[in-house]
C-alpha cells in the first residue's frame, strides 16, 4: 500500500515499529503537496522545519523517549491556529505577515505528542465562509472536481486529505467549518463539544461558537487525535474540566442498545438534495441492521437556526475583530498625513485595506445587531432563540443517544456559484449551525458518491461530551461498509 493510503494510526504503528521513518513519511507528503499545487490547499508549506521535526521524532522514538499512537505522523494545521516559526495568516491580508508569539494549545499538544507539522492550510478569511473562496491567498479547489469548492472555511484542511497531501488535518468549526468541507471532500470531520478542546491560540471569530476539531479519512484517526487535543487548559477559561475518555478504546462497542433519532425537519427539508436524503436513509437502514433502534425526532426551531447563528456569529465577530486596528496586530496602512485626525485615518484605512468584503460585511452586520437601538430586537432576540434551539436538542436527547441527518443541503457546488449571493451561501449552513448554537459535538462522515463522483455525507450529533459514542457509531458504520477511505483521482 502506498504511504498516502495508510491511516494516520497505521502510519504511527509503522513508525513506532521502525518499518517506516517519520522522515521518509514526511518527505513523501511534502512531495505530494508540491505535486498537488493546483489545489492550493496550503498557505504555508513547512518544508525544512517539518523534516527537522520528523528527524527529531525518529531519534526520540529510537531512544525510547517518544511514544504514542501518532508519534512521528504528519499533520496539516488550519491557518487560524497560532504556530511558532511559521506565519499565521487566517487567510487574510490583515495578518499576511503576522508571526504569533506563542503556539495554540492544540498545536502544542500535537507537537508534544510527536506529530510533525506539514504546513498551514488555506481557509476562508477569518473562517468566515463556506467555500474557501474568501481567502486573500486564492481559492482552494476540490480534489474531486477542480472546478468545485472544497467547502469551507476549513477547505484547505479537507482538500489536503482528499488529495493525499496529508494523513490528518486540524480545522476549526464555528458553524460547520470542519463538517461541511469534510462532507464536500469525502473525509471525516469532528466538531467536539464546546470547551472540549482549548481555544487558546485559535484566532477568534465567534468565541461562544468556535471549536477546534480534527479531519481524517479514518474514524480511528479522529479518535486518536481527539485523545491528544482534548482536556482542560488554564489558558482558556471556557475549556471544560472533564476527564478525557479513551476514545480509541470504545470504537468497537456493539450498537445493540443504541437509539438513533432521525431529525424530521432536516431529512424532509425542501432544500435537501434527493441523493443526500437517500444516503441518510441508507445509513439509517445500516444502523438498524447493526441493532440500533430508529426513532423519529423533531427539532422544531430548525427554521430559525441560520438567522440566529448569523446574528450571534457576526455580533461576536464585530467585537473580536475590533483588535485589528493597524496598531496591535497585522497590516498597517500609511494613513493620510493631511487628515484632521491622522490616527483615525490610519485605523480606518488599515481596516478597509486589510479586510476583504465578506469580513467587512460581517463586521457591519454585527455592529448593527449590537447597536443601542437594535440590540433588543436582534442580538438579545437571537440569544433567546439560541436557548430554544438548545432546548430542542435537550428534548431530543431525552429520547435518543445520537441524532442522524444530513451535513449539507447539496454536494460540493461550483467555484463562483454563490459568491454574488451571500444569503444563498449562508443558507447552506442550515444543518450544521445547530450543534454550535447548542454547544454539542457532531461528526460528518462520507456516505457514497453521486453519479458524477462527488462525495456525499451524513451527520451524527450527540449530547455534550458524547464524542465517544459518536466516534463509536461512526466507526461501526465505517466497518460495516458505509464508506471506505478514498483518495481523489490524481490531481
Ligand atoms: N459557513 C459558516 C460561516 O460562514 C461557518 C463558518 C465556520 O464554521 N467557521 O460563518
Amino acid at each position: 500500500m502506498k504511504i498516502e493510503q495508510l491511516s494516520a494510526v497505521e502510519l504511527g504503528r509503522k513508525i513506532a515499529a521502525r518499518e517506516l521513518s517519520s522522515h521518509e513519511v514526511t518527505e513523501h507528503f511534502l512531495s505530494r503537496m508540491a505535486a498537488g499545487k493546483a489545489v492550493n490547499a496550503f498557505t504555508h508549506i513547512a518544508g525544512e522545519s517539518a523534516l527537522d521535526q520528523a528527524a527529531s521524532a525518529d531519534k526520540r522514538i529510537a531512544a525510547g523517549s517518544l511514544s504514542g499512537p501518532l508519534a512521528g505522523v504528519p499533520v496539516a494545521i488550519k491557518d487560524v491556529l497560532c504556530t511558532l516559526g511559521s506565519p499565521t495568516t487566517c487567510g487574510s491580508r490583515m495578518l499576511q505577515n503576522f508571526r504569533a508569539p506563542y503556539a495554540a494549545t492544540a498545536v502544542k499538544k500535537l507537537l508534544d505528542g510527536g506529530l510533525v507539522m506539514l504546513g498551514k492550510t488555506n481557509m476562508d478569511e477569518f473562517a468566515m465562509g463556506g467555500s474557501t473562496e474568501t481567502s486573500a491567498f486564492g481559492v482552494t479547489r476540490n480534489p474531486w472536481s477542480l472546478e468545485r469548492t472544497p467547502g469551507g472555511s476549513s477547505g484547505g484542511a479537507a482538500a489536503a486529505l482528499a488529495g493525499g497531501m496529508s494523513p490528518l488535518s486540524i480545522g476549526s468549526d464555528t458553524g460547520g467549518s470542519v463538517r461541511q468541507p469534510a462532507a464536500f471532500c469525502g473525509v471525516c470531520g469532528l466538531k467536539p463539544t464546546y470547551g472540549r478542546v482549548s481555544r487558546s491560540g485559535l484566532v477568534a471569530f465567534a468565541s461562544s461558537l468556535d471549536q477546534v476539531g480534527p479531519l481524517a479519512h479514518h474514524v480511528e484517526d479522529l479518535a486518536a487525535c481527539l485523545e491528544l487535543l482534548a482536556g482542560h487548559d488554564p489558558l482558556d477559561s471556557t475549556s471544560l474540566n472533564a476527564e478525557v475518555p479513551k476514545y480509541t478504546q470504545s470504537l468497537n462497542e456493539p450498537l445493540k442498545a443504541l437509539r438513533v433519532g432521525v431529525i424530521r425537519e432536516h431529512v424532509e427539508h425542501e432544500a435537501l438534495d434527493g441523493r443526500i436524503r437517500k444516503a441518510v436513509l441508507e445509513s439509517q437502514k445500516m444502523l438498524e441492521s447493526l441493532g440500533a433502534t430508529i426513532v423519529e425526532v423533531h427539532l422544531p426551531h430548525t427554521s430559525f437556526s441560520v438567522a440566529t447563528y448569523y446574528l450571534v456569529a457576526t455580533s461576536e465577530a464585530s467585537s473580536n475583530l475590533a483588535r485589528y486596528d493597524g496598531v496591535h496586530y497585522g497590516y498597517r496602512s500609511m494613513g493620510d498625513p493631511k487628515s484632521d485626525s491622522p490616527l483615525d485615518a490610519m485605523i480606518a484605512r488599515s481596516r478597509s485595506e486589510g479586510f476583504g468584503p465578506e469580513v467587512k460585511r460581517r463586521i457591519m452586520l454585527g455592529t448593527f445587531a449590537l447597536s443601542a437601538g437594535y440590540y433588543d430586537a436582534y442580538y438579545k432576540k437571537a440569544l433567546q432563540v439560541r436557548r430554544l434551539i438548545a432546548d430542542d436538542y435537550a428534548m431530543a436527547f431525552n429520547q435518543v443517544d445520537v441524532l442522524l441527518g444530513p451535513v449539507t443541503p447539496t454536494p460540493a457546488f461550483k467555484i463562483g456559484e454563490k459568491t454574488d449571493d451571500p444569503v444563498e451561501m449562508y443558507l447552506g449552513d442550515l444543518f450544521t449551525v445547530g450543534a454550535n448554537l447548542a454547544g454539542i459535538p457532531a461528526i460528518s462522515i462520507p456516505a457514497g458518491f453521486t453519479e458524477d463522483n462527488l462525495p456525499l455525507a451524513i451527520q451524527l450529533e450527540g449530547p455534550a461530551l458524547g464524542e465517544a459514542k459518536l466516534l463509536n457509531v461512526a466507526f461501526q458504520l465505517q466497518q460495516a461498509g458505509l464508506f471506505a477511505p478514498k483518495l481523489a483521482p490524481e490531481v
